[in-house]
């Protein structure tokens, strides 16, 4: 069964799936014309469907099998989170199926704690030593004393397993340490979130603004396809980022902000656009309440007075906005992804969620359009118990706005503290490396020793399953029935992901083993399905279509019936208090907090030290990805970006090692310097997702340097308890 792919396959793979081949007509007639040998292919070419793991997007794609054997993975032309197009790392899944260092069986921790010492058991002692911990801790503690951290698919099996045990400590990373203000912002504003793939309707928008938002190096499939559709239409692209990223060489203007003054630059176009007239005067009448209070509040937040905190200069603050006015209602700032960055961040993107509403562009074509999702019904089950005790009660009267658990907030109550008396005693990590999400390592360590339960599911050896307990080994994406995607988008989709293969080892997918522990624990009753099929084919049919169907078609497209974007002088109703679009929020005044953004100034670099940026390589997603086989061969370890005048200052040159060090005195693995005139001279840029210190990660095991190790000092939203993490400062150690 094993395949060594070479880098040079690869990349001819990676190009087909890019190219969008259509995969329509006889399967074998497909491979005959690929490779050009006619009717008489000797070949049994198979394809499956699945959607991507390789990130959180989710694209849906076939799986490919040539005599059997790993052959390609490309888009589904269906599908509206890729369009048939994956990206690089989605075409390199087989490197994830393939990599020798992998988890291969389930295993049990014989010394202390992080000594990574593990006897090899079988599935039934692993499921018997978690049950009777799990059962301890519900007896001694309570079940609600057992939290589960989760980032991806299959999580959502263990969050049924964990409801029906009766907790609902649920915590995504991707909430307080990611987009969780953007939510939050976007439904104090409109009523309403962005989520996941984004409402934005970037193939119609004809003004595009980026901030902090490196599209084209995040590679989310639907995203870049969009903004290349954007900029192929002559779109102005507006991109505010300290570094020259790849959008900002797409951009009509960039500019090239001082880190930590994006508010300033905000306010400062909130004032022009409300100053000159230029907002949608007919939308912001009809639809949004507040408007006096904003023009008051912004009064004083001028070109002028923004210049000398974002280095921008006021004329350029002013075209720009003009120019986004110019197209409205086609114009969208866009509303970012990963926007934890300085505490302010619910604020900050408010502010950009206010332009946006001055613009007219939400429900507007070219703005954000309003999506659809497929109704698809859950497979029934007794009601959950209603647990005791949530996560809000371990930070009483903070964070009340939060609508998600905090992963960081959950790590920072489980070490026992005066001020708290509820302390977390039992974790399930489910696909992420909390030692490289989180920040502050140290504290999720001394969090983990105060647990009396640690389990960890993963594909591979990640740092945090050094310290596990108990470590379970997940197949991977192309091994599993994983339960439907059923996001919302333009249109109301569903997808499969089935078994290309058959799991290497001895992994297991998720729902296995969710449903296994539930009826070792006696809790059987929330998985009462037979089988994964059985329950797929239940909730497909419940939806108009079938299992069956969905194995041919992988992507099922079902009627629209609402319009995409508002009618001309439509009566809407926001799921905000007013029912109107919030200037103003009362909601924020309420809880103490402005009701209308303002600047707030954050702490500058000593002198000799640099404000710590980090983003994505276009084929790297965070650590899973930097072991992977295939994309290691492109892109083996991160390097940092430092300034050209820096360089000569400090005496640096391309290309060399060094290590850096924070301003808490932590030094990072050694990582090698990029002198480049793209970037300022107060920040330096990183790629996450490098730095492992795990040996088990052999390709990627001391490659580059981790951004998160260099994070120890956060700045917490006091909003929604977001994790703001460009709150550090680093100097050269060489
Ligand atoms: S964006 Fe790329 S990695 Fe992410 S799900 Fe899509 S194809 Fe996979």
């Amino acid at each position: 069964m094993k395949r060594d792919f070479t880098r040079r396959e690869f990349i001819k793979i990676s190009g087909i799936g890019l190219g969008g081949l259509a995969a329509s007509g006889s399967l074998l007639r497909f491979a005959s014309d690929v490779l050009g040998y006619g009717n008489a292919y000797p070949h049994k070419v198979l394809r499956t469907p699945t959607y991507c793991e390789m990130c959180t997007f989710k694209c849906a794609g076939w799986a490919y099998r040539l005599d059997g054997k790993p052959w390609k993975i490309i888009g589904n032309e269906n599908d509206q989170h890729c369009y048939g197009r994956l990206c690089t790392k989605g075409s390199a899944g087989f490197g994830a199926y393939d990599d020798p260092d992998r988890l291969k069986t389930p295993l049990i921790r014989m010394q202390e704690r992080g000594k990574q010492v593990f006897k090899e058991v079988s599935w039934d002692e692993a499921f018997n030593y978690i049950a009777s911990k799990l059962k301890r801790i519900a007896k001694e503690y309570g079940p609600e004393c057992v939290a589960l951290f989760t980032h991806g698919t299959g999580g959502s099996f263990f969050k049924t397993f964990l409801q029906g045990y009766g907790s609902d400590n649920i915590a995504a990373p991707s909430y307080a340490n990611c987009r969780g203000p953007r939510e939050e912002a976007y439904l104090l504003t409109f009523g309403d979130a962005i989520s996941t793939p984004e409402r934005t309707d970037m193939s119609n928008s004809k003004c595009i603004v980026l901030i902090g938002s490196h599209i084209g190096e995040n590679t989310h499939s639907s995203q870049v396809y969009e903004f290349g559709q954007a900029i192929h239409r002559g779109a102005t692209i507006i991109t505010v980022d300290p570094r020259f990223s790849v959008a900002a060489s797409k951009s009509k203007y960039w500019l090239p902000i001082k880190p930590g003054t994006d508010m300033a630059l905000l306010l400062a176009w909130i004032n022009v656009v409300i100053e000159e007239e230029l907002y949608d005067k007919e939308y912001v009448k009809k639809y949004t309440i507040g408007f006096d209070e904003l023009r008051k509040s912004v009064k004083d937040d001028t070109p002028e007075w923004a210049y000398p905190i974002t280095t921008i200069k006021p004329e350029i603050i002013r075209e720009t906005a003009r120019e986004m006015a110019r197209y409205l209602p086609a114009t969208l700032i866009h509303p970012g992804r990963h926007v934890v960055w300085y505490g302010d961040d619910t604020q900050r993107v408010r502010a950009g969620a206010i332009l946006n509403a001055l613009l007219g562009s939400w429900g507007r074509r070219g703005g954000f359009f309003m999506p659809v999702e497929p109704d698809v019904p859950e497979y029934p089950h007794p009601q959950f118990p209603k647990p005791k005790r949530s996560w809000r009660d371990a930070f009483p009267g903070k964070f009340e706005l939060a609508n998600l658990a905090l992963s960081s907030g959950i790590c920072e109550a489980t070490i026992p503290s005066a001020r708290s008396d509820c302390n977390f005693k039992g974790w399930i990590v489910y696909g992420t490396n909390l030692l490289h999400a989180l920040p502050d390592r140290k504290k999720t360590i001394e969090a983990i020793h105060n647990l009396d339960l640690l389990v960890v599911v993963d594909i591979l050896p990640s740092e945090i399953s050094g310290w596990a307990d108990v470590v379970l080994p997940e197949c991977t994406y192309l091994e599993r029935y994983d339960d439907l995607r059923t996001e919302w988008g333009r249109e109301s989709q569903i997808a499969l992901r089935m078994p290309a293969f058959q799991p290497k080892y001895n992994t297991k997918p998720a729902w296995w083993m969710a449903k296994q522990l539930a009826d070792k624990m006696g809790l059987g009753q929330y998985f009462s399905w037979k089988n994964i099929e059985e329950y797929l084919d239940y909730r497909l049919k419940k939806a108009g279509t079938s299992l069956r169907e969905m194995q041919e078609i992988g992507v099922k497209v079902l009627k629209r019936e609402t319009p995409l974007y508002f009618a001309k002088g439509e009566e809407v109703k926001f799921a905000t208090p007013s029912g109107k679009i919030e200037l103003y929020s009362k909601t924020l005044k309420d809880y103490g907090f402005d009701p209308v953004p303002r600047y707030v100034h954050h702490e500058e670099p000593p002198k000799g030290y640099y404000r710590l940026l980090y983003g994505r390589s276009p084929s790297h997603s965070f650590g899973r990805t930097t072991n992977n086989p295939l994309l290691t061969q492109m892109d083996p370890e991160n390097e940092i970006w430092i300034n050209t005048d820096v360089s000569k200052e400090w005496g640096l040159k391309d290309g060399q090692y060094l290590r850096l060090e924070n301003q808490d005195q932590v030094v990072s693995n050694r990582v090698k310097v990029k002198v480049t005139e793209r970037i300022r001279a107060d920040c330096i840029y990183m790629v996450h997702g490098f730095g492992h210190d795990q040996k088990r990660l052999k390709r990627s095991y001391m490659k580059g340097a981790s951004d998160t190790g260099l994070i120890t000092r956060t700045k917490i939203d006091p909003i929604m308890g977001g994790v703001g993490m460009r709150a550090n400062f680093v100097t050269f150690n060489v």
